[in-house]
Formats: structure tokens, C-alpha cells, sequence
């Protein structure tokens, strides 16, 4: 950025995953961008349980050191204590989020195009003409920029989302490190009516630590007190302590005039599992071919940005985040005895092996095609469907819109 102007092609606010790896992307285009970050450092204050599909390697090249542990099996828990281990080709990864997060920022530091300001506050935007052309101008806690590109990666309770009239549901999470003694190759998900909307899990880091955490919508620190002391665990043990929040629900718009949205702050993040980086390193991909277009073309309008990113986010990873959505308004309306013959029916009909078939932590459309070919499941699904018939209707309005 020229900085006796204040003047840039792109304005990105957050520097976390998104921030960053859309900076890469973008900078071999010789488009000059400026990020804005709140924080001084990078990845810091950390707010991840760091487990990600086997996807990650086929987006990004990512060092060795990143990845700290992979597991092989999923074990699920009823609110009971009965269980149901899956298991199948995805082994997900458990990765350092902190080296993540600077992965591309380190990349992005020798980019001539690419300037960072740390420890700098987004505050608001405006709309500006020059030779007749919209621009925005954008205020910091200490300058103003000028750029004709915005784009909000600042997370779940983003100020540029905000500003456009954007606001996501979120749920709060609270993790703790400590050193056990479970499975190293296990993940386990612990799930209760108590938090209904996601649930608790133990995630292997590897040489003895777990990751420990629960995420909910309410009373989170009572709930985790008492996730805790259901698997025996003494929290002064605890080697470090990290909260944060999750969007759930349906992607969000995201295009607006010289404005795009990306990543937690565009609700890109699956419902079922609160995991959002293999959603977001997709829709960055996206996100940069279309920033690259609206140069070329000399067009940010919203319509332009609507077509090259909402709607190419919407016909790739918007289907499988709808079918996450679904999977989770389910789940919230399940009793406890419901996650006991849902086990059961896995177990005896044939669905084990489905799942470890056509199972996808991300993609789950497939598996859902498969499983609505099972007579056993649909028994089970409609008779969940019969005690909830407020569910149909919340199914419908999730499909319709
Ligand atoms: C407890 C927890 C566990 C999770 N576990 C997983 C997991 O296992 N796997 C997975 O895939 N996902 C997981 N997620 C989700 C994942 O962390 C997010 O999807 C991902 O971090 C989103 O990246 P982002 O860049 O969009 O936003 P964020 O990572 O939220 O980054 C936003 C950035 O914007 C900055 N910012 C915000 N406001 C401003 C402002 N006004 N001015 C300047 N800067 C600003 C912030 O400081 C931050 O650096 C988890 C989330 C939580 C909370």
C-alpha cells in the first residue's frame, strides 16, 4: 500500500486462515493488498480443536510440522454411554492451528504487494465516487484506507457483516489442553440434549495431549464443568485454556457492492461439526478468482460479485453446508433414547458399512442419498419425523431457501 495515500486494489480485515491464504492467492495477481488485524500476533489467541480432513492436503501443501497426529476411528457417545466407533479411508488430521494460521502469512511477509497492519482495529466503511467510480474508504483505529475491494474475513461476529446488516447465529465453545490417557488414535464426540447444538470431544494432539472441549449455545462454562466431571477429569491439570465462537446455520449472503464476505463471517462453516477451514480454503478459491475477474473487468458491482462468488459458493460447498444444516436440526430435536437406536439400527442394518463407504467429514450429500435408500433408516428418520412434526417444516424451510 502506498502509505502517504493510504491506497490499495484489496482491503482484507482479519488475518487469521482466510485473511491470509486469500492474500496468497491474490498476490500473484500483482494486485496491492492491505490486511487489517486486530490481534498483535498471528493465530494468537488460539480458537481451534485443530482436526481437519484429509482435504487439507489436497488444497494446500501443508509441512510436516503442521500436522501433529492423524486418527483413524470416530467414537460417538449416547448421552447413555453407549457408543458406535466409525471408522473408514478419512483419517483426519490434528494440526497445529497457531503454524497454520502463519503458514501464509510467513509466505505472504516477502510478497512486495501484500502489507500488514497489526494490531490495528477495523472500525467502519464508507462508500466514495472518484471519475465516477464507486470506491470504499475504510476506517481503522489508526488510518484510513482506500481500496475497491472489501473483504470481511473477521469471523464469526464480524464488524464488516455487521455493518452490511449481516449477523450470524453462534454458539460459544470453551477447550482445554491436558495430558490423559485415552486413545491416541481415537476421536471421541460426546452427544447430549444438554448441548444439543454441537457437542463435546476429546481430539488426540499427540505425545499424551488432548484437546478437550464443548461447544453450546448457552450456560457454556456450567455445561464444560460438567462435561468435565463426567469423564473424570481435574481441570488444574489443564495445560492451557482456549474459548471461542462458532456460526451455525446456512452460509449467508456474502456479495455486496466492492464487498465480499468470507469464511466465519460468511457462515461457511459445517453445522454439524463447527469445522470451517475446508469450507473456507474452497471458498477462497473462489473468492480470489472472482476478486481477479472484477479487475479485469473493471466491474464490482454486486450483481458481478453475486454471480463469480456467492453463487459458485452456493452450487459447490453451499449444497453440502445445507445438508450439514439439516443433519444438525435433526440432531437437536433427538431425545437421549433416540442416539441409542440410532446406534443400534447403524449397527445391525448394513449402515456401518455405508458410512465407511460414503462417509465424508465435509461432503455428506452422498452419504445421505445412500442412507435414504435403507429402509431401516427411513423407519428411524420417520418416526423421529412423527415426534417432531415441527421438524418437517423447519426441513422444508431449510431446503427452500
Ligand atoms: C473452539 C473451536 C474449535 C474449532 N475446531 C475446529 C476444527 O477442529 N476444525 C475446523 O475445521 N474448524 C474448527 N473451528 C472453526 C475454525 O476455527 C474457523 O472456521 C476458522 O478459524 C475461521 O477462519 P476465519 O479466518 O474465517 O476467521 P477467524 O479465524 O475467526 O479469524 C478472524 C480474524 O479477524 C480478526 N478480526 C476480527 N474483527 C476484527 C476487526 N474489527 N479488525 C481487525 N481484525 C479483526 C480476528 O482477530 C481474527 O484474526 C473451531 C472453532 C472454535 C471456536
Amino acid at each position: 500500500m502506498n502509505n502517504s495515500s493510504n491506497v490499495c486494489d484489496v482491503c482484507i480485515i482479519g488475518a487469521s486462515i482466510a485473511g491470509n491464504y486469500l492474500a496468497y492467492l491474490l498476490s500473484r495477481s500483482g494486485l496491492n493488498i492491505a490486511i487489517i488485524e486486530e490481534h498483535k500476533e498471528i493465530g494468537i489467541p488460539l480458537q481451534c480443536a485443530g482436526i481437519i480432513s484429509k482435504k487439507l492436503t489436497q488444497l494446500i501443501d501443508v509441512p510436516e510440522e503442521i500436522i501433529l497426529n492423524r486418527v483413524k476411528i470416530a467414537k460417538i457417545f449416547s448421552p447413555s454411554g453407549g457408543s458406535i466407533e466409525l471408522s473408514g479411508d478419512e483419517e483426519p488430521y490434528i494440526i497445529d492451528r497457531v503454524a497454520l494460521d502463519r503458514l501464509f502469512y510467513k509466505k505472504n511477509q516477502i510478497k512486495q504487494n501484500i502489507e500488514y497492519f497489526l494490531d490495528e482495529k477495523f472500525k467502519t466503511f464508507h462508500y466514495f465516487k472518484e471519475n465516477n467510480q464507486k470506491l470504499i474508504q475504510i476506517e481503522t483505529s489508526k488510518r484510513i484506507v482506500s481500496a475497491k475491494i472489501l473483504v470481511g474475513c473477521d469471523g464469526p461476529i464480524s464488524t464488516v457483516g455487521k455493518l452490511l446488516g449481516i449477523q450470524n447465529n453462534t454458539i460459544s465453545a470453551i477447550q482445554i489442553r491436558i495430558k490423559g490417557n485415552f486413545d491416541e488414535n481415537k476421536t471421541n464426540l460426546y452427544l447430549d440434549p444438554q448441548w444439543k447444538e454441537l457437542f463435546g470431544w476429546i481430539v488426540p494432539e499427540g505425545k499424551n495431549i488432548y484437546r478437550i472441549g464443548l461447544a453450546s449455545s448457552r450456560n457454556i462454562s456450567k455445561k464444560f464443568k460438567i462435561f468435565l466431571n463426567q469423564l473424570n477429569i481435574d481441570v488444574r491439570n489443564k495445560i492451557s485454556q482456549q474459548g471461542g465462537i462458532i456460526p451455525i446455520g446456512k452460509m449467508n449472503k456474502m456479495a455486496f457492492d466492492n464487498i465480499l464476505l468470507l469464511g466465519d463471517s460468511a457462515c461457511q462453516v459445517k453445522a454439524t461439526t463447527g469445522g470451517g477451514i475446508v469450507m473456507l480454503l474452497n471458498a477462497s478459491k473462489i473468492a480470489a478468482t472472482c476478486i481477479i475477474r472484477c479487475f479485469k473487468e473493471n466491474c464490482f458491482s454486486k450483481n458481478f460479485i453475486k454471480k463469480n462468488y456467492e453463487k459458485v459458493c452456493a452450487r459447490t460447498i453451499g449444497k453440502q453446508l445445507k445438508i450439514n444444516y439439516l443433519i444438525r436440526i435433526i440432531f437437536e430435536n433427538f431425545h437421549s433414547d433416540d442416539f441409542d437406536d440410532l446406534f443400534k439400527i447403524i449397527k445391525t442394518a448394513k449402515i456401518e458399512k455405508i458410512i465407511s463407504l460414503y462417509g465424508d467429514m465435509d461432503f455428506p450429500r452422498s452419504l445421505i442419498f445412500k442412507l435414504a435408500r435403507n429402509f431401516t433408516f427411513l423407519k428411524f428418520l420417520f418416526r423421529i419425523l412423527k415426534k417432531n412434526p415441527n421438524l418437517i417444516y423447519q426441513i422444508i424451510i431449510t431446503l427452500l431457501f
